[in-house]
């Protein structure tokens, strides 16, 4: 299995990058965060249970719930060829796991692209965004709005601001982000694999430079 990591602060437009990496270079995206936020909506989930103080203050899980989320994320998607991860690794402790474990198990990361944008940018664009309180489909309401205001494309159902996306906890997700997930790009870097990259571009501007990254071996 190939991977791709995207590392970049709540807003800097790591789930757009994800859908053009998706459509045009076959990349599964996999976000922990989703699937935190589907775990802790649904009461019966043990893991929701024990991920639910951390997300409710804007904190990272520790390491060893993140690594048992992406454990049985990896399972579930041990079919496919190339993933593209959004919210694992994001510590240089699970980074170091990470790239252990590909070398156990045969498979290769790629890349650590790091999405730049300006703190006012990433609020500003966190203003915009909705989940549907039912799917939990992403909605923006400048790029990607529903076709009913305020209304799911897909099922109907209300659409809200994501429960993350309040200030406190946005404040805190962008203190994590800088403590803990910023020294990662280096430490990705010193291996050769880290590319930093300006969020402000197009995604089809972005994906043509991540593109050239990887083609850099074969030059
Ligand atoms: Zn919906």
């Amino acid at each position: 299995m190939e991977f791709l990591i995207l590392l970049g602060a709540p807003g800097a437009g790591k789930g757009t990058l994800s859908r053009v990496l998706q459509k045009q270079d076959h990349f599964l995206p996999v976000s922990t965060g989703e699937r935190i936020r589907h775990e802790m909506a649904d009461p019966s989930s043990s893991f929701g249970l024990r991920a639910k103080p951390y997300m409710d203050r804007g904190d990272y899980l520790p390491d060893a719930l993140a690594l048992e989320l992406f454990a049985q994320l990896v399972t579930e998607y041990a079919e496919a060829d190339r993933l593209v991860l959004d919210g694992y690794p994001r510590t240089v402790p699970q980074g170091e796991h990470f790239l252990n474990w590909c070398q156990e198990q045969g498979h290769r990361c790629l890349a650590c692209v790091r999405l730049e944008v300006p703190v006012e940018d990433a609020v500003a664009r966190i203003e915009q965004r909705r989940v549907c309180s039912q799917c939990r489909a992403p909605y923006h309401l400048q790029n990607r709005p529903p076709k009913l205001p305020g209304i799911c494309d897909l099922c109907g159902g209300r659409l809200m601001l994501r429960e993350d996306d309040d200030s406190e906890r946005l404040q805190r997700r962008l203190q994590r982000y800088e403590e803990l997930t910023r020294p990662l790009l280096d430490w990705f870097a010193e291996r050769d694999l880290g590319l930093s990259l300006d969020g402000n571009q197009p995604p089809e501007t972005l994906r043509e430079t991540l593109m050239a990254f990887l083609s850099r071996e074969k030059l």
